[in-house]
């Protein structure tokens, strides 16, 4: 007899599946533009001079230890953590109606974000997701239960945002849907809505009183600035255009490139007015679901970026941090963009600058892709997004002329 029956094995992850191989290639010229994580112009990982210089302050700390921390995570981190994603002047802040929570990285802020409205929510449980999105968003909320849809955002001919399909699919939507929105640096189009967009996709969500979810994994890559990566939350809360709850989940694992020690936070904003015992019970049950499932978050990450958004010199090295990041990034756009053009590769390759953030969705087929790996030892996942991280001096010029390759 079988004691797990139906059990069949999954095949890997595609992401991970696609490091392994990466890994296991002996091509010495071997390029990675697979996983979303920045690479410095050697194509080593970056760890960024402001944790360096934060870790050191840190373990050198008298009151440096390794205790547990409260149910809801490390308070100093929270309090600078709903700073940076609101704005030192929010209102919402000052007025004290923002629900805040530790979690494991962006990741973990997605799911008790669904925990909390697969047990509480009254509005229609279905979730809205970006078609394309990041892989992993649609099995955190199906398995958890919830209903998953999409709507469109990425036009393949115009290689541009589909925004009369978007906002068509949020006036079809059942009333008081869940829409979850990529703040900045969209997975995996690297497409955001200009500033002018956001304001038609928000109004029309809040004449249909959807609930609006913002996950917010790479403020200040798109920009280099924090605030301006911000602006669709900022504009959603201090304009109080959304009335409905809003919940942001806010990862540090690409902008503080702290990848494995998971970082993040949930905040969750329940009401344009204030509503102290809906506060309350919002953040005893957050803390209920934390307490279950990881009993208290993970310190040592939450205390490096506490200790850098603490410190005014230490956060200036960080904005300047995230300036090198984004800027080495565009540079590599604009120079495979180059590349490709004085090689009169067929297509248009003006998306690749166009882009923002840690992606660009090439508009290279799965067969092209698929190449790449063959031929040319470059690994990128089917759906042809590429992490322009991986791209560096060294090999930008490999990869300009594989792509030329395998698209003629
Ligand atoms: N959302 C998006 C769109 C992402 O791309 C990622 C990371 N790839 C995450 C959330 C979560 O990342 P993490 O759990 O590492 O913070």
């Amino acid at each position: 007899m079988s004691y797990f029956a139906g059990i069949t094995e999954l095949p890997p992850d595609p992401l991970f599946g696609l490091k392994a191989r990466y890994v296991a290639d002996s091509r010495t010229d071997k390029v990675d533009l697979g996983i979303g994580a920045y690479r410095d112009n050697n194509g080593k990982p970056w760890i960024l001079p402001a944790v360096k210089l934060a870790e050191a302050k840190l373990v050198s700390s008298p009151d440096y230890n390794h205790e547990y921390l409260s149910i809801s995570g490390f308070e100093p981190f929270l309090k600078q953590a709903s700073k940076v994603i609101l704005g030192e002047n929010s209102a919402a802040l000052a007025e004290n109606r923002v629900v805040s929570q530790q979690s494991l990285s962006g990741t973990g802020a997605l799911h008790v974000a669904g925990v909390l409205l697969k047990e509480f929510y009254t509005g229609e449980k279905t979730v809205y997701l970006s078609k394309p999105t990041w892989a992993n968003h649609n099995q955190i909320f199906t398995s958890i239960g919830f209903k998953v849809a999409s709507y469109p955002y990425w036009d393949n001919d115009t290689k541009s945002l589909d925004l009369k399909g978007f906002l068509s699919t949020i006036r079809t939507a059942p009333a008081g849907s869940i829409f979850l929105l990529h703040a900045c640096a969209h997975n995996p189009t690297g497409l955001d809505p200009s500033q002018d967009e956001w304001k038609q996709v928000l109004k029309e969500l809040e004449a249909k009183k959807h609930l609006v979810l913002f996950d917010s994994a790479y403020q200040g890559f798109a920009s280099g600035d924090l605030d301006k990566d911000a602006y669709a939350i900022r504009y959603a809360i201090d304009q109080k255009v959304i009335s409905t709850p809003i919940i942001i989940c806010q990862s540090f694992a690409k902008n503080v490139g702290m990848y494995g020690e998971r970082v993040g936070a949930i905040h969750v904003i329940p009401s344009t007015q204030k509503d102290e015992q809906l506060g309350r019970a919002l953040k005893s049950q957050l803390n209920r679901i934390i307490r279950s499932e990881i009993s208290n978050p993970p310190a040592y990450g939450a205390k490096i970026v506490s200790t850098i958004l603490n410190d005014r010199a230490l956060r200036q090295q960080w904005e300047a941090d995230l300036v090198t990041m984004s800027s080495r990034i565009h540079k590599m756009r604009l120079k495979l963009k180059e590349l490709l053009t004085n090689l009169h590769t067929p297509g248009t390759w003006d998306h690749i600058v166009n882009q923002t953030g840690m992606f660009s969705f090439t508009g290279l087929s799965p067969d092209m892709v698929a190449r790449l790996e063959k031929v040319h030892g470059i690994y990128l996942v089917s759906s042809g997004r590429a992490s322009v991280a991986g791209l560096n001096d060294g090999n930008v010029e490999k990869v300009a002329n594989a792509i030329d390759e395998v698209v003629r």
